[in-house]
């Protein structure tokens, strides 16, 4: 998995929420959108190749994470092999469309039948490549899902932005992996919540509690608001292991 974006909506020192994986046959599955053409840059920069991208999974329609699907989408009009299918639940998936609609009125007809939607349904499964992906309820201000990713044998959980929710823990649990958000520390957990978000220590228990094997901190504010090494350590003593902090383009295996 490469970490393509790990900031918040106002982060100006990283890429908004956006991840890759890998598929089977040079193909690649990306979870959220980034936040504008940072998207475009991002997959050049990691060598991700346009015509391989055949999904997009979408948490939820905050910019962060749906921004980047026009120049997405705009830049795969003028790729001959492009294909790709957005996943996402019903009003998400209708916001979307609503959002192409209004700022580049007519990309749908542009891209054909290169360009498929479909309906996400919180606990069913879904094939991508040699990758199934589980989405789940997760506690934000709006409509949104976490993704369980299940390929090879081995699973990472994506806890999308979310407030502590036991749904988290019960689709991590056991997982090689968990990609958490972390808003800061545990001293401002109330203006965390109040935001939709959890702290880094709260994303270490829901690790502890799943049984996770590593855990990596994500949808970081910029580093004057939280200190990265602040966030590890508390997440770190919550989890009771080492905790990694995600950096753009960085991969880990799970
Ligand atoms: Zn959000
Ligand atoms: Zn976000």
């Amino acid at each position: 998995m490469i970490l393509l974006g790990t900031g918040d909506p106002l982060n100006e020192e990283r890429a908004q929420s956006c991840l890759a994986v890998p598929l089977a046959g040079n193909e690649t599955m990306l979870v959220d959108a980034s936040s504008g053409t940072v998207i475009l840059r991002q997959l050049r920069d990691a060598r991700i190749a346009l015509e391989g991208i055949r999904h997009l999974f979408v948490t939820h329609r905050h910019f962060d994470h749906v921004d980047g699907l026009a120049p997405l989408l705009i830049a795969l009009t003028a790729v001959p092999e492009a294909s790709i299918t957005v996943h996402a639940t019903s009003a998400t998936l209708g916001s979307l469309r609503e959002l192409l609609a209004l700022t580049i009125p007519g990309v749908e007809d542009w891209l054909g039948e290169k360009l498929l939607w479909h309906e996400l349904s919180p606990g069913q499964h879904v094939q991508a490549g040699d990758a199934e992906l589980t989405p789940f309820e997760v506690d934000h201000s709006i409509e949104c899902v976490g993704f369980r990713v299940d390929q090879n044998g081995t699973a990472m959980t994506f806890a999308a932005d979310t407030r502590p929710c036991e749904n988290v823990v019960r689709y991590a649990k056991g997982v090689d992996l968990l990609l958490h958000e972390a808003y800061g520390l545990e001293s401002g957990a109330e203006q965390a919540h109040t935001f939709g978000h959890s702290t880094a220590a709260e994303a270490g228990r829901a690790a502890r509690e799943a049984g996770v094997g590593r855990l990596v901190l994500t949808h970081l504010r910029a580093s004057r608001y939280a200190d990265p090494d602040g966030l590890a350590a508390e997440a770190a003593t919550a989890f009771g292991k080492q905790v990694t902090v995600a950096r753009d383009l960085d991969a880990y295996g799970f």
